[in-house]
């Protein structure tokens, strides 16, 4: 709690300096304006005029959305009025001169103006979430009062790394919930010798928790009704029965990577720097992960070495317009995942419609409240994650496809020869993997492939990276870790795998992998000869008996 109130503190500290360094940049903007009122009030020719009127335009422009955001929201509010007179006198330089000295004076009155910010209000900063303690395997609680359906569910989930329990009675579930939380829930709708219903149940137990469970539904009733009841108690998943196993599985585990949500990569590209400060700072304040660009021909590094989720993009700036870097971004296939944002003082829809239509994907408008602005950011972050690992992960698995992979692989390896670091790639092969298919089947195949998925996530650290490299071949990226360390580890799973127990059309079996380890240290020329290296060490390890880490 303490900790909660230093931090927000701290935050309001810097908004407060923020918000003095503006008042300082208004010291010398505001007599820079007045200067070129005064220029413009002793033009004599009509093209000295509309030259004067344009710089005026653009330096309110950039005041009207920098003032407002940094507290001055009357200054801001004035600079917009002034910056559409701007506008108009730019459009019908015809001109009452009277009306043009009307509006000089105005100009010169905002000038010399003494200005005190009105409010800086402090951010919307998240709480905390208190961690669910949890050991290593994720805890499952399932209702279903049919027998057969639970245990089988149970088993399989077990299978996958989970450490799953199966109630058919509510009384049973409730006496469990007491003992311990799990991490996740499974209900069944239809309870035909309860009093409620699995949503019912739910709904009440969500009520009597401090933080909701995350919870998937099982059901037969694939109708709306259904649905929307499934939402209202909070649902992040709806199953009809029979259930696909594996992709419940995926649900759960993208409930859990939402819960655990690594802080979103926001990327803020504006020539202002105090404006970029005070946004990176509110966005900070709500958890998220922000860097800075002010030089837009930074991009492409900075694209690649950060790798943002969102862009937050100014539209003018001096060098390059938003839209034509926004542009240079979609160029790049790489980046179609990546939302840019406009966020603009540009109020006029029809410039915003045009710098939309050029590439960009929202506009947002300065001045923009603190709320609003991580509201904005982090619904279209969560948006993108979703969508990114949709597309970049199998659907088997959950872990990287082919190309996301190795790609991953390039970039540690260079990582690696830049920092002096070294770096581990592994390929991991299930052994006789033909017979498992043979012997039961292509589902108990795929259950094999996912148990493997899941063991590896479950035991790998945060920093490495995981693929489905082929069909039964998976590839680990280890960074900043030298070989006999990425031995031992891989060793440690290479058992872990072969002790586990699977279960298909009655009968019990295990499973045996192979694994070949490269590392940077073997001097590889290129990333592709990085993973030739791994390739040689796993046929190594399949020609010595298989079974084995070489
Ligand atoms: P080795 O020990 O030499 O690796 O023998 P193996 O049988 O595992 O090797 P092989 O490469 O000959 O066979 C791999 C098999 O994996 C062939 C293919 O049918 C199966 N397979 C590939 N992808 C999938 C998948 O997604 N699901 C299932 N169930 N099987 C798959
Ligand atoms: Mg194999
Ligand atoms: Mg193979």
């Amino acid at each position: 709690m303490s900790e909660g109130k230093s931090a927000a503190d701290e935050l309001q500290q810097h908004l407060q300096r923020l918000s003095n360094a503006f008042a300082l940049r208004l010291q010398e903007e505001l007599p820079a304006l007045g200067q070129d009122a005064e220029r413009l009030l002793h033009a004599a020719e009509q093209h000295e005029q509309l030259q004067h009127l344009q710089s005026l335009r653009d330096q309110l422009h950039k005041l009207a959305g920098a003032a407002g955001t940094f507290g001055f929201s009357s200054l801001g509010q004035r600079a917009r009025e002034l910056e559409q007179e701007a506008d108009q006198w730019l459009q019908t330089l015809q001109q009452e001169q009277q009306s043009l000295q009307d509006f000089i004076g105005n100009l010169q009155q905002l000038a010399t103006q003494q200005y005190q910010a009105e409010s800086t209000q402090a951010p919307a900063t998240q709480a905390a979430k208190a961690p669910r303690p949890s050991s290593n395997a994720r805890r499952i609680y399932i209702l279903e009062d049919q027998l057969a359906i639970g245990e089988n569910m149970r088993l399989t989930l077990n299978n996958f790394g989970y450490q799953a329990e199966h109630f058919t009675r509510i009384v049973d579930l409730d006496a469990a919930l007491q003992q311990q939380l799990p991490d996740a829930l499974i209900v069944d709708v239809n309870l035909p010798d309860e009093e409620l219903t699995g949503l019912a149940y739910a709904a009440s137990l969500q009520q009597r928790l401090d933080e909701p469970l995350p919870l998937l539904v099982i059901t037969t009733q694939n109708d709306f009704a259904t649905h929307l009841e499934a939402v209202r108690v909070g649902a992040m998943g709806f199953f009809t029965k029979p259930v696909d196993i594996p992709q419940l599985e995926n649900r759960l585990e993208r409930c859990f990577s939402q819960q655990q949500g690594e802080p979103y990569r926001v990327l803020i590209i504006d020539d202002d720097r105090e404006l970029a400060s005070r946004f990176s700072l509110i966005l900070r304040g709500a958890n998220m992960l922000v860097e800075m660009l002010h030089e837009p021909a930074d991009i492409f590094e900075c694209m690649r070495d950060f790798n943002p989720e969102v862009v937050l993009l100014d539209v003018s700036m001096p060098d390059c317009t938003g839209p034509e870097l926004a542009q240079i971004i979609r160029m790049n296939d790489e980046w179609l995942r990546v939302p840019i944002i406009y966020l603009s003082a540009e109020t006029d829809i029809g410039r915003q419609m045009n710098a939309l239509i050029k590439a960009g994907d929202d506009f947002v408008t300065k001045p923009i409240s603190d709320n609003a602005l991580v509201a904005a950011v982090f619904s279209r972050a969560q948006r993108a994650r979703l969508l990114s690992n949709a597309l970049s992960r199998d659907s088997l698995t959950g872990l990287l496809k082919h190309a996301d992979i190795k790609e991953q692989a390039a970039v540690e390896l260079e990582r690696a020869q830049r920092s002096g670091k070294p770096a581990s790639v592994a390929m991991l092969d299930i052994d006789f993997f033909k017979k498992v298919n043979d012997s039961y089947g292509h589902a108990a195949g795929d259950n094999v492939i996912r148990a493997l998925a899941n063991l590896l996530r479950q035991r790998l650290r945060r920093i490495d990276s995981l693929g489905r490299y082929g069909g039964e071949e998976f590839l680990v990226v280890l960074p900043d870790c030298p070989a006999d360390q990425a031995k031992r580890i891989l060793d440690e799973i290479r058992q872990r795998f072969a002790e586990l127990n699977f279960i298909a059309s009655g009968s019990e079996f295990s499973v045996t992998l192979s694994a070949g380890i490269a590392s940077t240290a073997d001097a590889p020329t290129s990333s592709g000869d990085f993973l030739e290296k791994a390739d040689r060490a796993l046929y190594a390890a399949k020609h010595g008996g298989r079974n084995q880490v070489r």
